[in-house]
């Protein structure tokens, strides 16, 4: 742990990690706010491991669409007026009358992509691609920790750079969940990568595909193999009877209103349970109704013709895989009656979910100060600051694994604009403690942060310490 500081070095502001829609919607807050205050303007910086922006490339499946409204963007419940809405978007690229016409919320996930990139490279200038953060390093002084030092590299003999921060902002995304006994092969692949691997299989059109899974990627997954190789049968296997539709009603979608999330954050723990567990359906292992009524029509259109090359392998699960050099054998019992039959496939995809990465675990030795609930997850104030000790001055947010604590929408788009501004609004609170406000409400939500003052003039624009740190 480093005990004083460089002299010279820059203290950034905040430090954001990683760079998903997460941090870039808090990148556009802070550059938003430097735009219409920059006496008090905000010195960021965010870090990504990534060579360029991307979010989920291997699933950029064509046509496939949006799960969530448009006007869920990185800006619009924050600020409807934001240049960096995803109608912005759309006029420069002349498609707004198109898109218009279109009469559909859900923009196509490439789309989607292609505004997430648009954005990004608007804010380009505050992010470092190719820079993956190996630690956080408390730096203490006088009355406690009051920077924090994120490495980026330092492994194999490389230098290490030093970002110095006064905040940090964790996005470490999802990673791709399988299940515990599975080793991805150049055959057994995860949904994340599906587009890469695909592009990889050796020549020649492949016989079978199985995939394992019943959520959103296991249907697109299966629709888009069943789509691309017209010679290949394709087997989707999982332990449900069918797939279950995700609930898109408007009742239930309140449960991702930035409203819903302070009635979450203070329920009781019981409650918070009841709540997930009652609204689980419109995010975890359900389907698009229209895609699944997509499959079944494919299904039975097969079966009228008499050669069925979409199977599915209802209430069944796989209990053995083997990877051979040109297939992959997979052992598939059927629930009910544990039958069992044998499949040889080019390729296995698991369907199976995602989790969230735990936020400490980047944290090196700045984890020692922060909290965890007695369930053993991170605690979290509703500003999604990480509860510390008392003697760490610096704040660590956290955007993403806070289901626990603020909700269903946690990982989702759909609050995102709210909770980025509910972000800055604390750190600009925070960074001049006299001008400290309430936690906002959903009134002041809409208004966008307040400025204030930033500490001692202003901000250090210094060059970025690079230290030789291991
Ligand atoms: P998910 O909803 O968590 O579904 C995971 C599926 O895998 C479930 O059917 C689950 O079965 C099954 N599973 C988990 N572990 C398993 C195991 N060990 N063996 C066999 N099966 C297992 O994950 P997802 O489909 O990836 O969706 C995640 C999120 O991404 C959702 O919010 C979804 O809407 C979103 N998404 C969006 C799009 C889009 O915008 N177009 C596309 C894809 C995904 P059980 O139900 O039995 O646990």
């Amino acid at each position: 742990m480093s005990t004083s500081p460089s002299r010279g070095a820059t203290v950034h502001d905040l430090v954001g990690i990683g760079f998903g829609p997460s941090n870039l919607a808090l990148a556009i807050a802070i550059e938003e706010h430097n735009r219409a205050a920059p006496q008090h303007a905000l010195d960021a910086v965010f870090l990504e491991r990534q060579e360029r922006f991307g979010w989920h490339r291997g699933m950029l499946l064509d046509g496939a669409t949006m799960q969530v409204s448009f006007l869920k963007d990185l800006v619009t419940m924050r600020d409807p007026a934001s240049r960096f809405s995803f109608l912005s978007y759309l006029s420069e690229r002349g498609r707004l009358a198109d898109f218009i016409n279109r009469k559909s919320l859900f923009p196509f996930r490439i789309e989607f992509h292609d505004y997430l990139e648009w954005a990004a490279d608007h804010v380009a200038h505050l992010v470092r691609y190719d820079a993956e953060v190996t630690d956080v390093a408390p730096v203490r002084g006088e009355s406690g920790v009051d920077a924090l030092e994120v490495v980026v590299g330092g492994q194999d003999g490389e230098l290490a750079q030093v970002h110095r921060a006064r905040n940090v902002a964790i996005a470490a995304g999802i990673r791709p969940s399988l299940p515990s006994n599975c080793t991805p092969t150049g055959r057994i692949w995860h949904n994340h990568d599906l587009l890469a691997r695909l592009a990889e299989l050796p020549p020649g059109e492949p016989k079978r595909f199985v995939v394992v899974g019943a959520g959103q990627s296991a249907a697109e997954t299966t629709e888009y193999l069943h789509r691309h190789f017209p010679g290949c049968e394709v087997c989707a296997v999982f332990s449900r009877y069918g797939y279950s539709p995700s609930d898109d009603t408007a009742f239930a979608n309140r449960i991702f209103d930035p409203e819903a999330v302070d009635h979450f954050f203070q329920a009781p723990d019981d409650v918070k349970r009841r709540l997930l567990e009652y609204h689980r359906n419109t995010n975890y292992s359900v389907v698009d109704p229209e895609l699944i009524d997509d499959l079944y029509r494919r299904t039975y259109q097969e079966r009228v013709r008499g050669e069925q090359r979409l199977r599915m392998l209802n209430a069944c699960h796989v209990v053995e895989v083997q990877d051979f050099a040109d297939c992959v054998r997979a052992v598939v019992e059927f629930l009910p009656t544990g039958e069992r039959r044998e499949l040889h496939a080019d390729a296995l995809v698991y369907a199976t979910g995602y989790e969230p990465v735990d936020p400490l675990q980047l944290l090196g030795a700045t984890a020692a100060y922060c909290q965890r609930t007695p369930d053993g997850v991170v605690a979290v104030e509703r500003d999604y600051r990480v509860a510390t000790t008392e003697d760490m001055r610096c704040g660590i947010y956290v955007q993403g694994a806070t289901e626990h604590s603020h909700g269903i929408t946690s990982t989702l788009l759909s609050n995102t604009a709210v909770r980025v501004g509910e972000i800055l609004s604390s750190v600009l609170a925070r960074t001049s403690p006299q001008q400290a406000c309430s936690p906002p409400t959903s009134a002041s939500r809409a208004a966008g942060p307040a400025p204030v003052p930033a500490r001692g003039g202003g901000t250090a624009r210094t060059a970025e310490a690079t230290t030789d740190r291991p």
